[in-house]
């Protein structure tokens, strides 16, 4: 594959980056567009969110967790103001939910003790309950695009908590970082901020770590142009097959550390309510979780930044995960991370000038024979290779899946842009597998 890439002309300087705009593409965040119509854009600031270990005093640790309660109660109510008020038929003002849950709240005996905690939080969770509520009324009404999205949850006492602050809540002082009504909390800044951040999400994780995770804007760093694209198959026995028949494997962490989690939920199950014992049980089931959730994101991390540095572009199929997360194979979908990977991949395209592209779902990946195109029909998930019945061809299952993957982000951007923008990539990959689907 790589004789074919060496072959492929080189670029003419303008043009190498498409602009695609269909279904829930997502273009890079730096936009040259060539022949194409549409205005060249140059965004080169891309949104991340950096993440540091917070290391609060014991009395700062119960200062959050006021925080924490109040933000959750508020969160909770402005839910059962809508859900009242939605019931009623009465239309309800944002401002009004808001008067409501927090400045009426706060003068009765039963919420008194919201006025402890600061009230940048309080805003914050009414916004978040906001915005749960909307995403959901607007997916009813079909005005969202993307899956379906189910009436907002409740928050809950036990899990990970967190309260977001804006500007006006939090400052960064002397190395630490100031939090309304909590104090100057130690901040282990394991890399510089590159901006100053617009908001802060404080978070407490179940096994008992503090973070704070800023919004940062940073500075897109493009990558020198190279002519490879890729197509990616994402699957359970191989995690990625590429178009180029290159393969990751799948690391299955929760698989790995399943006897330990088993172990210490056992452990757990035997502890009395309530008791102290129980409490370290509990930390030590999280602390096994945490350990899969790092391993599975350090290895998305790679795995994404390889493919966006080695290719142009990147092309992916869009997964129904929720759908395939009810089947049996539920564990081992969780288990892959597919949806942080695609993230990954996502986010590092943008930063470092790389086209990333999902494919409709309905493209019949593994059915159509990536050398002649074909339509071989359904074949089930067993069988990993098979030879085309009208070409001849001997095709491993994710690999040809892969090429009509990389064919249809292809023709993709081929028609976003109009024809044209790219006449040398299909013209000297012909010899390559799949290219015929994207002329036809
Ligand atoms: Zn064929």
């Amino acid at each position: 594959m790589t004789e074919i890439a060496g072959r492929w002309p080189r670029p003419s300087g303008r043009g190498k980056q498409v602009n695609i705009k269909r279904g829930i593409c997502v273009p890079a965040a730096a936009v040259i567009s060539g022949d194409c119509h549409r205005p060249a854009v140059w965004s080169g600031v891309v949104q991340v969110r950096y993440r540091y270990r917070l290391y609060p005093s014991s009395g700062q640790q119960k200062a959050l967790a006021r925080a924490f309660g109040c933000a959750r109660v508020v969160f909770n109510d402005c839910l059962h103001v809508r859900d009242e008020a939605h019931a009623n038929g009465e239309k309800i003002s944002d401002t009004e939910v808001q008067r409501r849950v927090i400045t009426l709240a706060k003068v009765t005996p039963e919420r008194a003790w919201l006025a402890e905690v600061a009230s940048v939080a309080l805003v914050q969770a009414c916004q978040d309950a906001r915005r749960a509520y909307k995403n959901w009324f607007d997916s009813l009404g079909g005005r969202r695009k993307g899956p379906r999205i189910r009436h907002p949850k409740p928050r809950r006492k036990r899990g990970r908590q967190s309260i977001r602050l804006t500007r006006n809540g939090f400052s960064l002082r002397g190395g630490r970082l100031y939090v309304a009504k909590v104090g100057q909390i130690k901040v282990q800044w394991s890399r510089d901020l590159p901006s100053v951040p617009s908001s802060v999400t404080v978070i407490r994780e179940p096994d008992g770590r503090y973070y704070a995770s800023f919004v940062v804007e940073r500075l897109a760093t493009p990558l020198p142009a190279c002519h490879r694209e890729v197509g990616i198959d994402l699957g359970l026995a191989s995690l990625v097959v590429t178009s180029d028949g290159e393969t990751v494997a799948n690391p299955r962490f929760y698989r790995a550390a399943q006897r330990r989690l088993k172990r210490a939920q056992r452990v757990l199950s035997r502890r009395r309510k309530g008791s102290a014992n129980r409490d370290r049980a509990r930390h030590r089931v999280a602390v096994v979780h945490r350990k899969v959730r790092d391993a599975r994101l350090d290895h998305a991390h790679k795995v994404a930044l390889r493919l966006v540095r080695d290719n142009q572009a990147v092309y992916a199929e869009d997964l129904c995960v929720s759908g395939l997360a009810r089947t049996r194979l539920a564990k081992s979908v969780a288990d892959a991370g597919w949806s942080r990977l695609m993230r990954c991949i996502e986010e590092k395209a943008a930063r470092y000038g790389r086209t990333f592209a999902r494919i409709g779902r309905f493209e019949p990946t593994s059915q159509v024979c990536s050398a002649c195109g074909v339509k071989d029909g359904p074949k089930p998930l067993a069988v990993r290779t098979w030879t085309c019945a009208a070409c001849g061809t001997v095709h491993d299952r994710d690999v040809n899946a892969a090429r009509n993957i990389l064919a249809a982000g292809r023709a993709d951007s081929l028609n976003a842009c109009g024809t044209g923008v790219r006449p040398p990539l299909t013209a000297a990959a012909g010899a390559e597998a799949g290219t015929h689907r994207s002329a036809a």
